[in-house]
């Protein structure tokens, strides 16, 4: 089929809940992904920060390839040599001492938030049940979770939605003081804003709030789910503020593409879980744990943290310098190849005219084009993303 038979039969055949750029992508290879018409993009989309090691990296199809010949599924009544094994690597690399695994970044937050009450409820009474999140967070599309999101867009319609959440402005530590009351049991934040608009946590901001929780035993959870797994220059985000949460939970990045998620906890407070507490059918299936474990290993093995730091730091620059040279054009910001570039104008017009000249950015939020190239991005190709970006915004005109 080409772009415009699947655009047709989809249009007809698949629910009408996304709004798709009109062109099928069917393959790809590292950085670069291919349409159903055949024409060539550089990928700074990665599916969404969920394809770190490119299209298609040798050892995670052959992890792959191996695991499906031996056992895809087997359920959570058996113990499962994959799960354990990711499970392992995960607490040998992190703060964390235990894992559940899911099956993406909703049911990772799904959980974080049930563990998060059941621990409330376990040390400090059945009142306590209340969650501090961010305005402009994005923590997922179930009920608990676009409630647990700091953004009135993806809650309209869906009313009533289920009680105890609250909002603060991201980085006001104030507002977020003021809003602590004895019934809360935790606190919720991406260290990286992803969805809102690419805004990074402050670090005196990250530390009050593990002081506060501290003080007052609220567990802290990050949602790593876009800013984790390498992304932001370390295996976790939190380790570049020195700041440990009790829970995390990590999705996107962590099967290279197959699906699957994870929250992690301290054993502290993971033993508020008991068996029977919370479960998923699908959740650490043997074939979604070889490709974490080869995700996993791959990243140490190829220091992809590392390039990450690199490439995001050579990234920012060339962005600053194009940033400069326009007048719709403004604060170029991220951590790692997590990167955003405000516009006065609307990012997905500018987003359409980049995936015209081969390069697949994704917006996020209205205003924002960001960036999302996998972890083992080139300086060559981080140098053709930049010439294609400043071509559109040149023919945009308004050159400063
Ligand atoms: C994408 C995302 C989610 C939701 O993940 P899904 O796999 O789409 O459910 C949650 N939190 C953050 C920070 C995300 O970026």
């Amino acid at each position: 089929m080409n772009n415009s038979t699947i655009i047709e039969e989809g249009t007809q055949y698949v629910m009408n809940t996304y709004a798709r750029f009109p062109v099928a992508l069917v393959e790809g290879k590292g950085s670069k992904v291919w349409d159903a018409d055949g024409k060539e993009y550089l990928d700074f989309v990665g599916g969404l920060a969920v394809t770190s090691l490119g299209h298609c990296h040798p050892k995670l199809t052959a992890a792959i390839r191996a695991q499906s010949e031996k056992l895809f599924h087997c359920s959570n009544l058996y113990w499962i040599e994959p799960q354990v094994k990711v499970a392992k690597l995960l607490a040998e690399n992190s703060a964390f001492d235990k894992t559940f695994f899911c099956n993406s970044g909703a049911e990772a937050n799904e959980a974080a938030i049930k563990l998060a009450r059941k621990y409330g409820k376990k040390h400090h009474g059945e009142n306590c049940y209340r969650i501090i999140t961010m305005k402009k967070s994005f923590h997922g599309r179930t009920y608990a979770t676009l409630t647990a999101t700091g953004q009135e867009k993806v809650q309209k319609g869906y009313e009533p939605l289920p009680e105890g959440f609250m909002y603060v402005p991201f980085n006001d530590l104030e507002a977020l003081k003021e809003s602590v009351t004895d019934d809360v049991c935790a606190i919720m934040l991406e260290p990286v804003q992803g969805e809102g608009g690419v805004n990074v946590a402050n670090k005196e901001f990250l530390e009050e709030i593990q002081k506060l929780c501290k003080e007052k035993d609220i567990l802290l959870i990050f949602d790593e789910v876009q800013c984790g797994m390498g992304r932001t220059g370390k295996l976790f985000c939190y380790q570049n503020y020195g700041v440990e949460p009790h829970i995390m939970t990590l999705a996107k990045a962590l099967g290279g593409g197959t699906a699957i998620g994870a929250m992690l906890a301290k054993e502290r407070v993971a033993e508020s879980f008991a068996p029977g507490d919370h479960a998923s059918t699908f959740g650490g299936n043997p074939l979604a744990c070889a490709a974490a474990e080869a995700v996993i290993t791959t990243m140490l093995e190829e220091k992809l943290p590392e390039n990450a730091k690199e490439m995001g730091e050579y990234l920012v620059e060339g962005l600053k310098e194009i940033s400069g040279t326009y007048s719709f054009a403004g604060e170029v910001r991220g951590l790692g190849l997590l990167v955003g570039m405000e516009l006065e104008i609307e990012a997905v017009p500018v987003v359409k005219k980049c995936l015209e000249k081969g390069l697949l950015l994704s917006p996020a939020g209205k205003n924002v084009l960001r960036f999302l190239p996998p972890l083992n991005v080139t300086r060559d190709e981080i140098d053709t993303a930049l010439e294609k970006v400043n071509f559109v915004f040149e023919e945009m005109g308004d050159g400063k």
